[in-house]
């Protein structure tokens, strides 16, 4: 199974949500801060204790840029594309794909909304 060959034991539980079309994110059981990258210590506090949270999915654009070169082979067919940091209610950023949008409309700041799209055989959370 591909989650396999891309998670850590720190990340499996963001890939299963990503499976199951959940956005997960670790948050601190001692002072609840919410952060993405996963690691094993909470930079707020240091503390080990974690858990996560279901994202509601929902966010803006803290920045983009558009491609229009190919990066990565899985990529060939969608040139232009989006690719975006997107700050979540929540809390983390997150550097995904803006999809299906109108070039001209993209803003910083502009609402977005978390959907899902498989690249190569992985599920992956991208936003409209
Ligand atoms: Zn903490």
């Amino acid at each position: 199974m591909e989650i396999n060959r891309i998670a850590t034991a720190d990340t499996v539980f963001f890939w299963e949500g990503c499976s199951n079309h959940q956005l997960r994110f670790q948050k601190c059981d001692e002072c609840g801060h919410v952060r993405w990258p996963a690691s094993i210590i909470c930079p707020k506090c240091h503390s080990m204790k974690t858990s996560y949270i279901v994202s509601e999915g929902e966010g803006e654009i803290y920045s983009f840029v558009i491609y229009h070169a190919v990066f990565n082979s899985n990529f060939k067919n969608k040139v232009p594309y989006v690719v975006a940091v997107v700050r979540l209610k929540e809390g983390p950023h997150l550097l995904t794909n803006i999809v299906d949008c109108d070039f001209a409309k993209l803003r910083c700041g502009r609402k977005v909304k978390v959907v899902w799209r498989k690249i190569g055989e992985v599920t992956v959370p991208c936003f409209q």
